[in-house]
């Protein structure tokens, strides 16, 4: 009988890129995939650590584990990604019945972990850091399972070292891919249907600075050449490298999306100094006015801490202004923790839980508003979505994106699958919008097909 596994993904989307490595990785040792613990011989965790009291959370998660394994004590179970990697050994010291350990450059070892678990019945944990060669030979190639869109890492690690996050602590230093392995994988992946790529990498604008490759921009022309792409997407960027180059890409580039994710994180001088994010909210704004000159129709979203150290009524309030000024679609905002390691961590801090919260509120008073004038508007247009799959709204419906990466559900047969259509919006929710086939024109993107 097949081995099966059961795979919990949490965090960013480098970690779905990582554990659909995990599944080819373990599909090609005899394993398939099940859709629950209670049916696996293995289950694995795939971590994040950005959230709060992330550790603690993934024990927890753990424990749910346990009465099955107690049940069948064969059950192997073991945990990747960045707490994996924080953790290391010592989470086999605090739970009993873990298996295995794997660290963010180690996913390709999985195999030998698991094979050491099963035959030997040998726990083990993996989570040194990988020189660069070794790495770049080890940059994930997934299959593609029927996909129209994909993502494609460029680059990986950080070293920017803000002063609140654990990333480069857990992910290592910046590397990235040569542009011709790009390439050749993202024409490779278009070969087998998928007609969307989005770039990624946790700082992306940043490729190549260190191999002396081409320039992030360049990357994206290259990319934009490759016949049967539909569209390009990229995530994530750091304001401080969005260069006059890229920005003009916006205004350049036919399959470039209009959408840019670009993290404020704070409105105020000081806290930005603080937070070591080498911008100033000037430089920010200027940048952003770049990229709704060259492309008017671009929508922005943002990441926003509330309550970092120090914070002041007049800090927060800056954060307001930009929020206003820039006028984001979307936010994603979070009441500030420590992450223990980090240099804020260790910065004084005097302001009560309540102000947090009350600042945190208000800021998202503002974006709602916000958020809600930016969707509400295209109530009755006509727009463009690629069709990526059938949506979960029922039988005979379809999902697919527009330009703006928000998704509309709509009425539609299977064989529109990876063809950019004409959508009209009918109806507009907080998270997506429902609409109609139509045959009136979107004076956006054509299907070339
Ligand atoms: S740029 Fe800053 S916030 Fe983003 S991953 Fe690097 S250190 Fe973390």
């Amino acid at each position: 009988m097949k081995k099966t596994f059961y795979l919990e993904t949490f965090g960013c989307q480098m970690n779905v890129v990582d554990s659909e490595q995990i599944v080819d990785l373990l599909c090609g040792i005899g394993y398939s995939q099940v859709d629950s613990a209670e049916k696996a011989d293995l289950v694995l965790l795939n971590t994040c650590s950005v959230r709060e009291k992330a550790e603690r959370k993934v024990y927890g998660h753990l424990g749910r584990f346990k009465p099955i394994k107690d049940q069948r004590p064969d059950l192997m179970i073991g945990v990747g990604g960045c707490v994996a990697q924080q953790e290391g050994e010592r989470m086999l010291e605090k739970v009993p019945y873990l298996d295995l350990v794997f660290g963010t450059h180690n996913i390709h070892r999985l195999p030998e972990l698991v094979q050491q678990a099963e035959e030997k019945r040998q726990r083990g944990s993996v989570t040194e850091f990988l020189d660069r060669e070794t790495r770049l030979n080890l940059f994930p190639q997934r299959s593609v399972r029927d996909a129209v869109t994909r993502f494609v890492t460029v680059m990986q690690g950080c070293d920017n070292f803000c002063s609140y996050c654990i990333v480069p602590y857990v992910r290592g230093r910046e590397i990235s891919r040569s542009s011709a392995e790009i390439v050749t994988e993202i024409e490779g992946l278009v070969a087998q249907g998928v007609r969307e790529v989005t770039l990624l990498g946790q700082n992306v604008n940043s490729y190549g600075l260190k191999e002396q490759e081409i320039s992030f921009a360049r990357l994206l022309h290259r990319v934009n050449a490759v016949e049967g792409l539909k569209r390009l997407r990229f995530a994530t960027s750091h304001p401080k490298d969005m260069t006059a180059e890229l920005i003009d890409c916006f205004g350049q580039l036919d399959k470039l999306c209009k959408h840019i994710h670009l993290p404020v994180q704070s409105g105020s001088e000081r806290i930005l100094q603080l937070m070591n994010r080498g911008y100033t909210s000037a430089d920010y704004l200027k940048k952003v006015t770049r990229l709704k000159t060259v492309c008017p129709e671009i929508r922005l979203t943002t990441d926003i801490i509330v309550g970092f150290p120090q914070e002041t009524e007049e800090d927060f309030q800056a954060t307001l202004d930009v929020v206003a000024e820039v006028g984001y679609a979307d936010a994603f905002t979070f009441l500030y923790s420590p992450r223990t390691g980090t240099a804020a961590a260790k910065m004084p801090d005097d302001q009560s839980m309540v102000l947090r919260q009350q600042r945190f509120e208000r800021l998202l008073e503002l974006q709602n508003s916000n958020s809600e004038k930016v969707w509400q508007a295209d109530l009755g247009k006509t727009l463009a979505v690629l069709v990526e799959g059938e949506s979960k709204q029922g039988a005979g419906q379809l999902f697919g994106r527009t330009t703006w990466n928000r998704i509309v559900n709509f009425p539609g047969e299977k064989n529109l699958l990876g063809q950019i259509v004409p959508v009209k919006i009918v109806k507009v929710f907080r998270n997506s919008n429902l609409g109609e086939l139509t045959t009136d024109a979107c004076g956006q993107e054509r299907d070339a097909s």
